[in-house]
């Protein structure tokens, strides 16, 4: 089951559970479509794999399995990559 993770692994963004911005890779490393697409062309900075749109859980499986609130952020953040 995914984690569903709050916020965006670079700029932090909040990215709620239904939000359409939130983007995946296979270990669930949680960015937003602005930095996917404009900072990571599409590629997971710690695996290398491909991101792709994380699926909404509906509300009524929300109630009984809720997203995750644990925070995850690159320590260094993605902005070498921006910079380049
Ligand atoms: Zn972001
Ligand atoms: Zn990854």
């Amino acid at each position: 089951m995914l984690e569903l993770r709050p916020n965006c692994e670079c700029c932090d963004r909040d990215l709620p559970p239904d939000s359409a911005d939130a983007r995946i890779c296979t270990y669930e490393c949680t960015f937003c479509a602005d930095c996917v697409d404009h900072v990571l062309n599409g590629v997971c900075p710690n695996c290398a794999g491909n991101l792709v749109r994380r699926p909404i859980r509906p509300p009524q499986m929300l109630a009984k399995a809720p997203a995750s609130t644990r925070r995850v952020l690159a320590a260094a953040g993605c902005g070498a990559r921006r910079a380049a």
